[in-house]
């Protein structure tokens, strides 16, 4: 190896030990306003191995500790199952609050189910499915309710909705999208929900919902959304510390290096002896 291959190795190596020094888990202490405890929570997120996400439900739980999230909803598509998992080793842990949910996926519309232990029928219209949500105590919210769904969120179901994503990560795509979750939510006047619909890639918590409620557990945050007791925000964003930046910058070099670098070849008929 020459100069430059020696000097791309030791840059990403230095970079996986300043990344892996700085990669701690985001402080999250306790804060109480007008009496309630501010919660950051995250009410979309999927775990493999359904709902194409990459980490497995009990991944999930500890993510969700290292981006500083208090309680996070893990809704498999079309199943429960995922988030029982998750629910049951955060317990077990001593993890954030897990709350086990589905996101019903119809072709017409998709919605979070939060709070609930048994899976609701996805082909059905939009109210009768926010009807079993209620009837097994869970809260429904409205994800990334685009144009496209409108024509499903007929006054019944909007009227019976608990909660609607007005911050989610297409609010940062070009286009209408994010007007359109906006639009939404002056017409539902329900509680304003930030979500990250975490499949694996890019952070959880990228966007998350500040939720006031009595404590941490799962029923005070179902409590605190009824009672619309939350606000949409953007996450913290990334790792702005000394060592995060050092790790980034010697990544970038390091690669850049390695993909500019071009080692000698030996001469044709050398290579026809090998
Ligand atoms: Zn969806
Ligand atoms: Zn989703």
């Amino acid at each position: 190896m020459n100069a430059a291959g020696w000097t791309s190795g030791v840059l990403l190596a230095l970079a996986l030990a300043t990344g892996t020094v700085s990669d701690v888990p985001r402080a999250n202490p306790p804060v109480m306003r007008n009496g309630y405890r501010v919660l950051a929570v995250d009410f979309h997120v999927h775990g493999f191995p359904s709902s194409w996400a990459t980490l497995a439900p009990w991944d999930l739980v500890l993510e969700a500790r290292r981006q500083g999230l208090d309680a996070i909803v893990v809704a498999g598509h079309n199943n429960v199952w995922t988030g029982k998992l998750g629910r049951w080793f955060s317990r077990l842990a001593g993890g954030p609050t897990v709350l086990a949910g589905e996101e019903i996926v119809s072709p017409r519309y998709h919605m979070i189910a939060a709070g609930i232990d048994r899976g609701v029928e996805w082909n059905q219209p939009a109210a009768s499915a926010i009807a079993e949500v209620h009837r097994q105590g869970g809260i429904a919210i409205a994800a990334h309710p685009t144009a496209a769904f409108w024509p499903a969120w007929d006054e019944a179901a909007v009227r019976m909705l608990d909660g609607t994503e007005v911050l989610q990560p297409i609010s940062y795509l070009p286009g209408r999208a994010s007007y359109e979750v906006q639009e939404f939510y002056e017409r539902a006047k329900v509680a304003a929900i930030g979500d990250s619909d975490y499949h694996g890639l890019g952070p959880m918590g990228l966007c998350r919902t500040r939720v006031l409620a009595r404590d941490n557990s799962e029923n005070a945050i179902l409590e605190a959304v009824r009672a619309g007791r939350t606000s949409a925000e953007r996450g913290p964003g990334p790792d702005t510390s000394a060592a995060a930046a050092l790790s980034r910058a010697c990544a970038l070099l390091g690669l850049s290096i390695a993909l500019i670098w071009k080692p000698k070849r030996p001469p044709e008929e050398v290579r026809w002896v090998r």
